[in-house]
């Protein structure tokens, strides 16, 4: 059915910027093109948002925060209204799925049975949250009555990668809205049009003007964002090297909240005991799911040398078996990268692999000439200090790496400067914690890899960052905490 969508989805997508619930141009008036990844041509011309345009961005949230009927409205009404929003994306589906396929390669699959209906619960379990933000009461020596308040943080700045575009604009927004902050949001330059297709839903689900700003364009809108005294917190999800820059950028002029998810390498580890089919299958989806474009891949896979060889076989079938092709086509398993300089990235990593001793067993070319697509590409006697093994790649590439004693893999796998996921593969339940316990990641999966849902915490630590997504510890993210200290009469005792 959605074969016969794109023209009259791209015919109705948006490309300006979203200020204020109103469609505007930017100030410079140029714009952008975005590029559909498996055909190579340009979709839509995007209005290129800059400094001025951040500013009027910023301040119509800031007037939505200090003055707005936002701030007036009670959590079951805010969360109503993200209910609402949810709702909408729901009516949505089919446009909003065929612009995320158009935009970013997506297979069909993925987006209908992970993009969007995550979206979807996310906002749904955050329109809870809202009704649901509490402070405590606190036991207080002599005359005094003691309670804590949460409130919002303000005006928020959210700078999201092309990886997921909706899902990291709803990771983001959903938890702001619910705490009752404003924001705007600036989409990815290679996906703007997901998000924006969001601002007509915005408008539809009746929120106030300037709650939400949404400012389609490159870098320089985040920087311009990152350094605004007018915003009160930035949450940046994309490289750690431009988390970096955020941070420094939020520091400069006065002292803004931050939360950064930035990148990963993490480490898989395959026991002996596994359930080899599990384990195969999971590392398989954990590095080339979502064409490997996912910060909490795990593209070290540390194999015991009992199973080594097995495990290598059974690898390398699964890779070939991953059927390549159109991203509309129900039967596509794997899409193409995101763009040319990513495919042109990835594939320099595969010759880095090569020069430097790792034996590639499967995949290691461009896969046909239209279209960003890279195989999924496999190497075996990967060494702990080749690059393919520290940096992250962000493509469909294995890196195998032999291992004999638990010690050495738990010392080796916590050796790596980012700390975002990391998986274990054991039927023994003792191996299994003691190796969760070890693992300086922010998740760590046990028999399965890279599954998380709306109330699970997300985050990293190390080098990929801090402050977490998702779940109530995403909520106050969003939050500020206030004390509230009053004195009685010592009668009141
Ligand atoms: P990036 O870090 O360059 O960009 C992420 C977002 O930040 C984009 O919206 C971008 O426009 C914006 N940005 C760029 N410069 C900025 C600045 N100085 N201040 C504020 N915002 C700025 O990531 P990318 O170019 O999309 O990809 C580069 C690498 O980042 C990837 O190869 C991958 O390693 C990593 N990455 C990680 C994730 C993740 O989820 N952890 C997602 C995407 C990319």
């Amino acid at each position: 059915m959605l074969r016969s969508l794109p023209k009259r989805v791209i015919s109705s997508a948006r490309t300006q910027l979203f200020i204020n619930n109103q469609w505007v141009n930017s100030k410079s008036r140029q714009t952008f093109k975005t590029i559909n990844p498996y055909t190579e041509e340009v979709i839509a011309e995007v209005q290129q948002s800059n400094e001025a345009d951040v500013d009027i961005a910023v301040k119509a949230a800031r007037t939505a925060f200090d003055k707005g009927p936002w701030r007036r409205m009670s959590g079951k009404e805010r969360g109503n209204l993200i209910l609402k929003l949810s709702d909408l994306i729901a009516d949505n589906f089919s446009p909003l799925s065929t612009l995320e396929i158009i935009d970013s390669g997506k297979p069909i699959k993925d987006v209908t049975t992970i993009d969007l209906p995550f979206s979807i619960d996310f906002y749904k379990y955050y329109a809870g949250l809202a009704n649901n933000i509490r402070g405590k009461t606190i036991p207080i020596t002599g005359p005094y009555t003691c309670y804590t308040r949460y409130e919002p943080v303000g005006v928020c700045a959210q700078i999201i990668p092309w990886n997921y575009p909706l899902m990291m604009q709803c990771w983001k927004m959903a938890p702001a809205l619910a705490a009752g902050c404003t924001l705007v949001l600036k989409p990815a330059e290679q996906t703007p049009l997901t998000a924006l297709k969001l601002g007509e839903l915005i408008i539809q689900a009746g929120f106030p003007e300037g709650v939400i700003n949404i400012l389609p364009g490159y870098g320089d809108v985040g920087r311009a964002l990152t350094l605004h005294p007018g915003v009160d917190k930035v949450a940046f999800t994309g490289s750690t090297e431009v988390g970096c820059e955020v941070m420094r950028n939020s520091g400069t002029k006065g002292l803004k909240r931050i939360s950064l998810e930035c990148g990963g390498k993490s480490p898989h580890i395959i026991f002996d005991d596994c359930d080899m089919e599990c384990a195969v299958a999971c590392a398989h989806f954990g590095v080339f799911g979502n064409m490997g474009q996912s910060c909490i891949a795990g593209t070290r896979v540390y194999v015991h040398e009992k199973i080594y060889d097995q495990f290598i076989e059974n690898s390398v079938y699964m890779a070939r078996a991953r059927l390549l092709g159109d991203p509309m086509d129900i039967r596509t398993h794997h899409g193409p990268q995101v763009d040319q300089t990513q495919m042109e990235k990835i594939l320099g990593y595969i010759e880095k692999g090569k020069s430097e001793g790792a034996k590639l067993v499967t995949g290691g070319n461009r896969w046909g000439n239209k279209g960003y697509f890279v195989e999924p590409t496999i190497f075996t006697d990967v060494k702990d200090e080749m690059t393919i093994a520290k940096e992250e790649i962000f493509g469909p590439v294995m890196s195998i790496l032999k291992f004999k004693d638990i010690n050495e893999v738990i010392s080796r796998a916590n050796n790596s400067k980012y700390g975002l996921g990391a998986g274990v593969q054991t039927m023994d339940i003792e191996k299994a914690l003691k190796v969760t316990n070890a693992m300086k990641a922010g998740t760590v999966y046990v028999n399965c890899y890279d599954y998380q849902t709306e109330n699970t915490p997300f985050g990293g630590y190390k080098q990929s960052g801090f402050g977490r997504e998702l779940g109530e510890d995403g909520l106050y993210q969003y939050l500020e905490c206030k004390t509230v200290i009053i004195k009685n009469s010592a009668d009141t005792l």
